[in-house]
């Protein structure tokens, strides 16, 4: 496996987006970690972490609908800094990748009902939740996403 891309960063430059950390390639398969920044470090409350569990576990109930995980999606989950989750795909493009997230986000703010993977034997934690404030962490999220002109995706140094 050869890291072909890899963007370092100052976490004070990270704004609320989309951002492609880095590119592997292994074989004919292209894997790409994403990080989805909900808040600005420092200039921004971190996300809580109840509400922060509730989207992880909403946005996984999305990727298992539609059989991604074992196809396309290889890892989503959350930045224990709190301030947004990772994505880990192979081959898809940025295109679709954008979609995705935009789709996820969309599911996790529209969500009514009991929350998703909630036994015992689903979650390690099923006391930490905060579906309310998920909903309205995804909502606000989605909002600037799709606030944002230049296809919602960056490369960090770019
Ligand atoms: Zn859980």
């Amino acid at each position: 496996m050869s890291v072909i891309q890899y963007f370092p960063y100052d976490h004070l430059d990270v704004t609320v987006g989309i951002y492609k950390n880095r590119v592997l390639q292994t074989g004919n398969d292209e894997i790409t970690l994403y990080e989805l920044r909900m808040s600005h470090p420092y200039k921004q409350k971190v996300i809580d972490a109840d509400a922060l569990h509730s989207i992880e576990h909403l946005c996984l109930q999305y990727i298992y609908d539609r059989k991604m995980q074992n196809e396309n999606v290889l890892f989503f989950g959350t930045m224990s800094c709190r301030t947004g989750c990772i994505l880990i795909v192979q081959n898809m493009s940025t295109s679709d990748v954008v979609k995705l997230i935009e789709e996820m986000f969309q599911y996790a703010a529209d969500f009514e009902g009991e929350l998703p993977l909630l036994r015992m034997s689903d979650c390690g934690n099923i006391y930490g939740h905060d579906p309310l404030q998920a909903r309205e962490e995804a909502a606000r999220y989605l909002a600037v996403l799709k606030s944002n002109p230049q296809g919602n995706c960056s490369y960090y140094n770019s």
